[in-house]
């Protein structure tokens, strides 16, 4: 992992700079585009040297008569021989006609103007044409000393204005590929102070748009700065959009990550309160209890209670934190909805014989769902039931097929829930009435994991409540028909 992370580095940092590279790049591209231009040129220039050559000769009658005094040569003349091929297709292609150029004697120009070895060598380029007559040759030679000097001239001028455009466009380019990654220098420069220290460590200078400063910044960006957000001023939307598919990554993970910060301290918090009654009993009988059997009593009684209220709050969590890491799988089956009311509704009535209970139950309501979570999510809206109704108040279980949902409900008559806390009840932790549900032993945990389980079913929550009228919690899950 870490050596690929310093391959990634090493990569970023190469030695020239992204700007660099591309207007290297692009310069090396337009020089070829010129020179396979002007080699065109020049091979342009040759063909019609010779096609010319090739019609003063075919318009001739004889050698002679257009002013060439041929030679007779009994052997083969030197020189390069035009491929057969091209050969072929000229004009006046008698058999075995030689077609050669080569550099004859250097021309060093008219009028004794001084030229350099290699111009006077390129001027002296000659086209031969030998016809074989009788075992013997007739030659006419053709020399571009004339066309090749002017050819030259114009060249020259062509190159030098080439140059010119090239070292113009050299600016151009490096101008524009500097246009172009100015959002990526931004983001960079907006990257890095989201770094611990704020300001970057290397500052970027705006002429040096080096990417290995984004990768470096983005691998160094922490937990403690996530609340920082990259702002692009620049028009290129495609790097908005970067941007801006970083920002929202980043909101994710500050939400992500505040709210496991919050969940951990309020679970220390939680755990805090029955530890420090355990060790505060535990203290009492170190001191005293040891021989007082009603001292002893009331201990044990209150370090079991504190113990088994511990235990469910270590089981939540477990719970929670699990859904979290979204390892637990369902396991998913066709549930009889009105079967696991029933069922619920049964069991709680056992255990609990203060309160009067009731069941409204429409039959044959299936879902498909895991039924053990299912049930845990029920459970939860009972225990509530039971403990914010006073001894001797109703509950009723009941289930109902309504607008394409299979609904159960549970419904109380007890204390109720003001309607400021009623859109907070399903927050971790949440309790309405602290000194209230720390006598009835919550935990603000259970409405979080009932609706968690509720949402993974494509479910969703309802709650009315009246303060001292009573509450009603419905649970609606997409109904399933055989
Ligand atoms: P707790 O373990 O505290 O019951 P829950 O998440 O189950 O946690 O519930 C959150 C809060 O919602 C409770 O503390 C309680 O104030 C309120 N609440 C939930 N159900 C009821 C109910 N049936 N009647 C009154 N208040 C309720």
């Amino acid at each position: 992992m870490s050596s690929e992370k310093t391959a990634i580095q090493r990569e970023a940092r190469g030695d020239a700079s992204l700007e660099r590279k591309l207007t290297r790049g692009e310069i090396w591209r337009r020089f070829a585009l010129l020179l396979s231009t002007d080699i065109l040129i020049i091979a342009m220039f040759l063909c019609a040297l010779i096609i010319h050559s090739e019609i003063t000769v075919k318009n001739a009658a004889n050698l002679e008569g257009i002013g060439v005094i041929p030679t007779i040569s009994d052997s083969r003349p030197n020189g390069f021989t035009l491929p057969g091929q091209v050969s072929s297709r000229l004009i006046g292609e008698p058999e075995g006609i030689v077609r050669n150029l080569y550099f004859g004697e250097p021309f060093w120009g008219d009028g004794g103007v001084i030229l350099h070895p290699f111009l006077a060598n390129l001027r002296s380029l000659t086209y031969l044409i030998a016809s074989p007559v009788n075992g013997e040759y007739y030659i006419a030679t053709f020399g571009f000393a004339s066309a090749i000097t002017l050819f030259q001239h114009t060249f020259a001028v062509l190159l030098v204005l080439q140059a010119i455009g090239l070292i113009t466009e050299a600016f151009e380019i490096r101008k524009s590929i500097r246009r172009t990654l100015r959002p990526i220098y931004e983001l960079t420069l907006a990257a890095q102070t989201v770094h611990r220290n704020t300001a970057p460590q290397v500052p970027l200078k705006p002429h040096k748009l080096q990417l290995s400063g984004a990768i470096d910044t983005l691998n160094t960006i922490d937990e403690n700065e996530l609340s920082r957000r990259i702002v692009i001023s620049d028009e290129r939307e495609e790097l908005k959009g970067l941007a801006f598919a970083i920002n929202s990554m980043l909101d994710r993970l500050d939400a992500a990550y505040s709210s496991q910060l919050r969940f951990v301290s309020d679970a220390s918090h939680e755990l805090r309160t029955p530890i420090a009654v355990i060790q505060g009993y535990a203290n009492m009988l170190d001191r005293w209890g040891k021989n007082d059997t009603d001292t002893l009593q009331e201990s044990i009684d209150a370090i079991k209670y504190e113990a088994a209220g511990m235990q469910d709050l270590v089981e939540q969590l477990l719970f929670l934190a699990r859904s979290d890491n979204r390892s637990i799988a369902l396991n998913i089956e066709t549930v009889n909805l009105t079967a696991l009311a029933d069922e619920v509704f049964r069991e709680t009535r056992m255990i609990d014989s203060g309160h009067e209970y009731h069941a409204r139950l429409t039959d044959g309501l299936s879902v498909r769902g895991d039924m053990q979570l299912l049930k845990q999510a029920v459970r939860i809206f009972m225990d509530n039931a039971i403990k914010y109704t006073p001894s001797g108040g109703m509950i009723t279980i009941s289930t109902l097929d309504e607008d394409g949902h299979a609904k159960i409900s549970v419904t109380d008559n007890g204390l109720g829930i003001p309607p400021d806390d009623l859109e907070k009840i399903f927050e971790r932790f949440f309790r309405s009435d602290e000194s209230r549900t720390r006598e009835t032993g919550g935990t603000g945990l259970g409405l979080s994991i009932a609706k968690w389980i509720i949402d993974r079913h494509g479910g969703f929550v309802e709650v009315t409540s009246r303060v001292d009228i009573g509450t009603k919690i419905t649970a609606a899950l997409p109904k399933f028909s055989e």
